[in-house]
């Protein structure tokens, strides 16, 4: 496996310069990232994160990761602090927690490292959680990583590998198989894309896919010296009404 990783690593170093840096994907109205529904946004651009049931140090890391997200949007995004109940999805304030159940009441396997249930209606997110999968051993680095990717479903990042791309180089990578300190490029372009506007909506673009997303899961056991993580992601879209719960698991 650590040759694995090592081919890896060294070949995205080798190309990096010929990234594609179009592979970012978005959750979308239908719960379908691949499809060319209406992608999803906090409007407006605020979302309420509440870090106060994690304890101290995952709160300090919790704190980095949202200060990289902010670093990249400035105010197109605002985070604000609030106080929220766990998986509450009808209180509008994101909560990061370590929970036994993801926030749809359904147990973690044991490869999954957290999970962000999304709520939204039409196109305006109202409410998303993060669960962490409290059998996991998390290492500061892998935490803050796992967190800032999450919090990249929570402003409405899909998976930068679900219709196709292999996401390597990007935080948005379903599989965790690289080490980031901060969102990438094809990252950073998705967040940008979003929230280009701020407040205001932005027309539709072209980020449809027709590539079907690939099997629900993906585990892939990391060594890179912290602790065994792994990735797995889906979405599923559940439709009571106009409302539909995404999910997405993550690294
Ligand atoms: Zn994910």
């Amino acid at each position: 496996m650590r040759a694995v990783i090592a081919v890896v690593l060294l070949g995205w170093w080798a190309f990096a310069g010929a990234t594609d840096v179009a592979a970012f994907e978005l959750l979308r109205s239908n719960g379908d990232p691949c499809s060319a529904a209406p992608n999803l946004r906090w409007s407006p651009a605020e979302v309420v994160v509440d870090t106060g049931n994690l304890g101290m140090v995952e709160r300090g890391l919790a704190q980095e990761a949202i200060d990289e997200w902010r670093s990249v949007l400035g105010s197109r995004l605002r985070f604000q602090s609030g106080t929220g109940r766990v998986c509450n999805a009808d209180d509008g304030v994101t909560t990061l927690a370590f929970t036994n159940v993801d926030c749809q009441g359904r147990s973690f396997g044991g490869e999954v490292l957290a999970i962000t249930v999304s709520t939204w209606q039409g196109n305006r997110l109202i409410d998303a959680d993060v669960s962490f999968n409290p059998n996991t051993r998390f290492s500061p680095a892998g935490f803050r990583q796992v967190a800032m990717h999450e919090l990249g479903h929570v402003i409405g990042l899909d998976h930068s590998d679900a219709c196709g791309a292999d996401g390597i180089g990007t935080l948005m990578n379903s599989r965790l198989v690289e080490s980031f300190s901060s969102p990438q490029a094809d990252d950073i372009a998705g967040a940008s894309f979003i929230y280009a506007g701020g407040d205001i909506g932005v027309p539709e673009g072209a980020n449809g896919c027709a590539i079907s997303a690939g099997p629900d899961a993906v585990a892939m056991p990391v060594g890179l010296g912290w602790a065994v993580l792994a990735l797995l992601a889906w979405s599923v879209g559940r439709p009571p009404r106009s409302r539909w719960r995404g999910r997405s698991l993550l690294h």
